[in-house]
């Protein structure tokens, strides 16, 4: 199911700019995000994001998929198919 969503236009630590999706709790207010279109992934919006801020991230409470945690995923699901050592 596709997501609106948002990106802050007030720069967090490190000069990053976070994306969120519709309703989530840390959404910032109108004035202050600017809205990026409806997605399908969350990787989608912040590459969409990064045309206008190249510091753009996910927010960690609604866009818990950025790249590495799919490597991670991933990872555990190949350990899963890794037979027993006993
Ligand atoms: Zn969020």
């Amino acid at each position: 199911m596709a997501l609106y969503y948002y990106v802050n236009k007030q720069s967090g630590y490190n000069d990053n700019h976070v994306v969120h999706a519709a309703g989530c709790s840390h959404l910032p207010d109108i004035d202050n995000r600017l809205f990026l279109g409806s997605f399908y992934h969350v990787n989608a919006a912040i590459l969409q994001a990064k045309k206008y801020y190249a510091g753009a991230i996910g927010c960690e409470n609604c866009c818990p998929l950025n790249n590495t945690e799919q490597q991670a995923a991933q990872l555990s699901v190949a350990l899963k198919h890794t037979p027993p050592s006993r």
